[in-house]
């Protein structure tokens, strides 16, 4: 056993390394690099990626875990052993699946149907984007049906962020969700100003209270880095090295928000147990869990009023000149309310879910081949009067505000929302163990909070199934009540203040 095994173990270290190289490149490409280096970093990372598939595909990786499975099958089945042997067979099977030149064909066309949305999102002109969006999804589709047989080609989308997940599944926790999201809206949606002022909230300050946040929540800065970027994500180049990045802008304090979220996927990629380094185990076990604790971070604790009586005097105290007369409730309450807006990254917690599932509903149109790309625009615009009540002026605004679907990126946004349910139940959980958590909150104590997620969750990386990790973290599958109950529960106590 002990030769295949380290065998094994060295063949995935070499390639969790040039995993994290090629997040750096791609961190260093978001964050520092002059503009004139992306046609070579373009080739450099379309190089390693090739390399990556090589070896992620190897015939070897194959014998490999063939001759470890009488072992695997002796462990117990939460070994980290077992787990390991696991993970890579399916791993390895899945990638397999998909002949090397359609992985690259699409890693190409999605490289130029990026560059082409960035100028078609500019200029509103959803005609220029039409052709790299039909070649997106015609590969897409091929890329699908690598995986036949399968019930619903939806399946196979989903299965690539959230192993498991199907699409009837979701129809279902999405069906619970809308008609209570709708009435919610109709009840609490405002379009009156804001009666806090829009800033200007100068950018050093801001910095320090998003690392103020970072350290308080439990990020060290000998392992956790904060950059400025235009669209902020987290990279993890190592157990100990996490770059999370930031967005900046004077007229308001979305990069508080920001900080928070990305914090948060920064600590379950801090968190993962250091024995599972280096191997396909090191890092969260699905889109959706990665999701429920930046958003855990930033709204369940980060919008709610314990968090903000502690750190509203120190946002106060950065800008008196703004914030000094208005007081914590109406602060509060602006953070928190509820507007119909026509941008999903801008939407608050309750019309979030809505511009999920919209995009979740065309999806699966569009994959079914009952809709076509020339006639998106049009069913974009009317599901989303029906849904949030506006009149898309253009299509910036509307079909061509996210990235997702020009990368080739389908049946992804589902996760965001399955993440936003998770976040509420994983949260109540940790509350059964530390009762008291508001009380931290509002004396800036998080570090129990942290050590209950690390502990229960953080740890296991991926481990296990996402549908076995909930049921582990949460104590149950997936149930969109609590999150419901949460949000009414909110709104409530801000209608009443
Ligand atoms: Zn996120």
């Amino acid at each position: 056993v002990e030769p295949a095994l380290d065998e094994l173990k060295r063949r995935l270290g070499e390639i969790a390394d040039l995993e994290r190289i090629q997040s750096l490149l791609h961190w260093d490409l978001e964050v520092l690099m002059p503009p004139s280096g992306q046609d070579a970093r373009a080739e450099q990372l379309s190089t390693l990626e090739s390399i990556l598939h090589d070896r992620r595909t190897h015939d070897r990786i194959g014998e490999l875990v063939e001759q470890l499975e009488p072992y695997a099958k002796s462990l117990p089945h939460d070994s980290d052993d077992a787990c390991l042997i696991r993970v890579t067979r399916r791993d390895w099977e899945r990638e397999r699946r998909v002949p090397t030149e359609l992985a690259s064909e699409l890693e190409g066309a999605a490289a130029a149907s990026y560059r082409t949305w960035v100028r078609a999102r500019e200029e509103s002109d959803f005609g220029a984007f039409r052709p790299s969006l039909e070649r997106m999804l015609e590969l897409r589709l091929r890329w699908v049906e690598c995986f036949a047989p399968y019930d619903d080609p939806y399946d196979v989308l989903l299965d690539e962020h959230e192993r498991g997940m199907r699409a009837d599944r979701v129809r279902e926790i999405f069906g619970t969700l809308v008609p209570e999201l709708l009435a919610l809206v109709n009840e609490h949606a405002s379009d009156e100003e804001d009666d806090v002022p829009a800033g200007p909230f100068p950018i050093a300050a801001q910095e320090a209270l998003s690392r103020e946040l970072v350290e308080r929540f439990g990020g060290t800065w000998d392992a956790f880095r904060l950059d400025p970027t235009v669209h902020p994500f987290m990279e993890e180049l190592g157990l100990r090295d996490i770059r999370l990045t930031s967005h900046y802008r004077e007229s308001d304090l979305t990069a508080l928000f920001t900080a928070m979220h990305e914090c948060g996927h920064g600590l379950v990629e801090f968190g993962v147990n250091p024995a599972l380094d280096r191997t396909p185990l090191c890092e969260g076990a699905s889109s959706a869990l990665h999701e429920s604790q930046s958003r855990l971070w930033e709204n369940v604790v980060g919008r709610s009023l314990p968090f903000w009586r502690w750190f509203y005097p120190r946002v106060q105290q950065a800008f008196p000149d703004v914030l000094g007369s208005a007081p914590l409730d109406r602060f509060h309450r602006s953070v928190n309310r509820v507007r119909r807006s026509f941008i999903r990254a801008d939407a608050d917690e309750v019309t979030y879910g809505l511009h999920i599932v919209l995009r979740f509903e065309l999806e699966q149109e569009l994959v079914a081949g009952r809709l076509a790309v020339e006639d998106l625009p049009e069913a974009w615009n009317s599901r989303f009067a029906e849904l949030l009540g506006l009149e898309v002026p253009d299509d910036r605004l509307g079909v061509l505000q996210d990235v997702h679907w020009a990368s080739g990126l389908f049946g992804y946004f589902p996760t965001y929302q399955l993440g936003n349910v998770l976040s509420v139940q994983i949260a109540e959980k940790a509350r059964e163990s530390i009762p008291d958590l508001d009380a931290r909150f509002e004396r800036g104590e998080f570090s129990e909070l942290h050590d209950w997620l690390r502990e229960n969750l953080y740890s296991l990386g991926r481990k296990f199934t996402p549908a076995e990790t909930i049921e582990r973290v949460a104590g149950g599958p997936i149930d969109a009540q609590p999150y419901l109950a949460y949000l009414r529960g909110k709104l409530d106590t801000l209608a009443e203040a």
